[in-house]
Formats: structure tokens, sequence, C-alpha cells
């Protein structure tokens, strides 16, 4: 923890220290702003060894990309504390609230506090989740290609989960769980013929687990299937907490609400930013890394027109 003075303002304070956050920071530092991360360090992909799809860094884990990015931005004097935000007000400025006791006082704010996966209430799920659960077939596809995949429906939409992992393996199974089958279209069940995708129907009841690898899928009547990697569609919950604190406009979809932005991911607050998982679920390291960025760029601008609005205007 840095030991600077923390009474004195600060120019930026970025909320979250994963690939958005830390990316706003570097850019931030590197344009000689003071600014400051808050991390509850809680990343979402930390269940994940190996960290996939982001240009030359494609199979790093997590942590050290997190912990090589954190050495970036020491080098340009921003500071990084391991806290949580539990509270933001606004006056002109904006005053952070930290867990660990106290404040600290910053001009414009970067919210990148990312989202939280609710996971399906079936045995074993959260345990193996980001091993041989998984949600995203752009991370971890390649990885476990042409082995024989189930998908644990959490709604109708699942169908287009299962129809995407067919492009990674032509042995798939949709277990429908708690879905009604009489919920899937027509055209569901026809694309789902053409891919090759078995559908089948009843409770999943847990997983079956040997020597540490998953070897398939249990059904309430007692059934079991050989599969040995389960994709599943987690709820996203955003962390928009905050972001509701401060009265910002947030945007219902079928996968949370997310805060309306601009193309910088400035928000309906003036001088809120947002970037990362905290404006839409889909985004990827590499999309928060450059949402962090775009952030970024747009407050230097902004702080510098107000400085020499301020100068103009007397
Ligand atoms: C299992 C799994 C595997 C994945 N694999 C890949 C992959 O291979 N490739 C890929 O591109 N994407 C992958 N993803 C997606 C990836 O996790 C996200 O794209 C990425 O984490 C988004 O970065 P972020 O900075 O928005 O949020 P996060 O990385 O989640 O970081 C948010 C940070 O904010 C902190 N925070 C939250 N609230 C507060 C608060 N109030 N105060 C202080 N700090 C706070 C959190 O603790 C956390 O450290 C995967 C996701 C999962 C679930």
């Amino acid at each position: 923890m840095n030991e600077t003075d923390r009474s004195e303002i600060y120019d930026v304070v970025v909320v979250g220290g994963g690939a958005a956050g830390l990316s706003a920071a570097l850019v931030l530092g590197r344009a000689r702003h003071r600014t400051l991360v808050v991390d509850a360090g809680e990343p979402r992909n930390a269940p994940s060894a190996h960290m996939q799809g982001y240009l030359t860094r494609d199979g790093m884990s997590p942590a050290e990309f997190l912990a090589l990015g954190r050495e970036e931005i020491a080098r340009y004097g921003v500071e990084l504390v391991r806290d949580r935000v539990t509270d933001v007000t606004s006056d002109e400025d904006f005053t952070v609230v930290l867990d660990s006791g106290g404040a600290v006082r910053t001009r414009r704010l970067v919210v990148a506090t990312g989202l939280r996966d609710e996971l399906p209430e079936v045995p074993g799920v959260a345990e193996r989740f980001g091993r041989d659960v998984l949600h995203c077939p752009f991370c971890h596809g390649w990885e476990v290609r042409d082995e024989p995949f189930g998908v644990l429906a959490s709604s109708a939409m699942s169908v287009h989960q299962a129809l995407m992992v067919s492009q990674w393996s032509k042995d798939v199974t949709l277990f429908l769980h708690r879905v009604a089958e009489a919920e899937l279209s027509d055209l569901d069940l026809r694309r789902l013929a053409a891919a090759g995708v078995d559908v089948v129907p009843g409770e999943v009841a847990g997983l079956v687990i040997e020597d540490d690898r998953l070897t398939g899928v249990r059904l309430a009547d007692g059934t079991t299937h050989t599969r040995s990697v389960l994709f599943t569609g987690p709820r996203p919950v955003p962390r928009t907490g905050l972001l509701e604190r401060l009265g910002a406009e947030l945007d219902e979809t079928p996968f949370g609400a997310y805060p309306v932005v601009d193309p910088t991911g400035l928000t309906t607050v003036p001088g809120v930013w947002a970037a990362g998982n905290a404006i839409g679920f889909s985004e990827q390291v590499v999309h928060a890394a450059s949402g962090g960025y775009r952030a970024a760029a747009a407050i230097v601008g902004d702080l510098l027109m107000s400085r020499l609005d301020a100068a103009v205007n007397g």
C-alpha cells in the first residue's frame, strides 16, 4: 500500500483493478494524472488457470496478467490499494468511501467493477467452474475441442449456447434441466438437429467426478451421460450499486442492467465513466482493456478542458 497523503484530491479514482481498471489507470498515469486504483481483488476470470484470445497474451494466467498490469501502472506513479469502495457521493467532485475506513476525494471516477456470475444451483457446478464447467467457447473452446460436451440449460436461450459450442465439437448434448421442451421453438429444434445436437429432457441432479475430472452428467432419474465438459450460461449480475447511488441511468437487458454510456464509456452522470464488464456482460479481457483506455483518454481531455475553461472564465 502506497503511503502517499490521501487527503489531497485525486484527479481520478478507478474503482476496480481488473483489465478495464488497470488499463484506464495506465493511460491516466502516463498522462500525468494523480490516480488511485481501489481494487477488491476478485476478478471475474479468477477460476480459470489460463486466459485465452488476448493477442500476445494468449494462454497467460489471469493472475500473472493482472500482476504485470499492476507493475506497469506503478511505473507512472499510479497508486493502488486492496480495498472495496462501499459508497460514492458527489458535490462538485466525488467522495469515495473505503471499506477499510476513511474516504478519498476525486475529480473524476472510473467504475470498472465487473460483474458476478450466478451459476445454476446444481451440485458440483460452482466447484468445477472455469475448469471443466465452462461458460464461454471463445475462452475455452479450443482447449476442449472435439471432447464430448454437455450444455446445462438455464433458459430457452441456452439453445444458442448449444448451437455455438457445436463449432468446437460435433458431440454435443443439450440437457434441458428445468426448461420445458415446449419452450423451444420449431426453429430451435430444427437448428439443433442440423447442428447434430442431442436434446435430453429431465432435471440434472449432479456431476460425475473421477480423479478430479468431470466424466459425466447425472440426471434426477438416475441415468448418467458420459461427458467431459459442461457448458452453462451463468446469470450475469453486474455490480451497479455505486452507479445507482450516483443516479446513473441503467438499461435493462436480458443479461442484467447496465449503465447507459456514450462511446467513451461516459455514463449519464457527468464525471463518471464505466468500462469492462461493468458496461456489458460480453466484454472480454481485450474489450475491457480497450474500454478502460478509451475512458481514460476521454477523461484526460475532459480534465484539461475544464481546467482551461476555468482559467478562461476567470
Ligand atoms: C471462468 C471465466 C473464464 C474467462 N476466460 C476468459 C478468457 O479466456 N479470455 C477473455 O478474454 N475473457 C475471459 N473471461 C471474461 C473476463 O473475466 C472478463 O472479460 C474480464 O474479467 C473483464 O474485466 P473487468 O476489468 O471488467 O472486470 P474484472 O476482471 O472482474 O475486475 C473487476 C475488479 O473490480 C473489483 N471490484 C468490484 N467491486 C469493487 C468495489 N466496490 N470496490 C473495489 N473493487 C471492486 C473486483 O474485485 C475485481 O478485481 C472469463 C470469464 C470467466 C468467468
